[in-house]
């Protein structure tokens, strides 16, 4: 397998696929107090730090983001 082919596979092998559905969030601010990986836009709704994406890959390491997920209240968040 080509290296490069090998470090891509190992990369998404390493990750999860985290899903925002922003016409869910209420708001409530429980995942950033978990994750980082979460702000919110001006109204407190759920966004990406780093990002105006509505998906984005985090490691499988990520517990504080994968919590965040199973926290919230209303499945705003979503592991692909
Ligand atoms: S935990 Fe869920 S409902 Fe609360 S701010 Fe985050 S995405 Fe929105």
């Amino acid at each position: 397998m080509l290296p490069l082919v090998k470090k891509i596979n190992s990369y998404y092998n390493n990750t999860m696929k985290v899903l925002l559905i922003p016409e869910k969030c209420i708001a409530c601010g429980l995942c950033q107090t978990y994750s980082k990986v979460f702000d919110y836009q001006d109204d407190g709704i759920v966004k990406f730090s780093d990002s105006n994406d509505l998906q984005m890959a985090v490691p499988d390491s990520d517990s504080d983001t994968l919590l965040a997920v199973k926290s919230c209240p209303t499945k705003a968040l979503t592991i692909l």
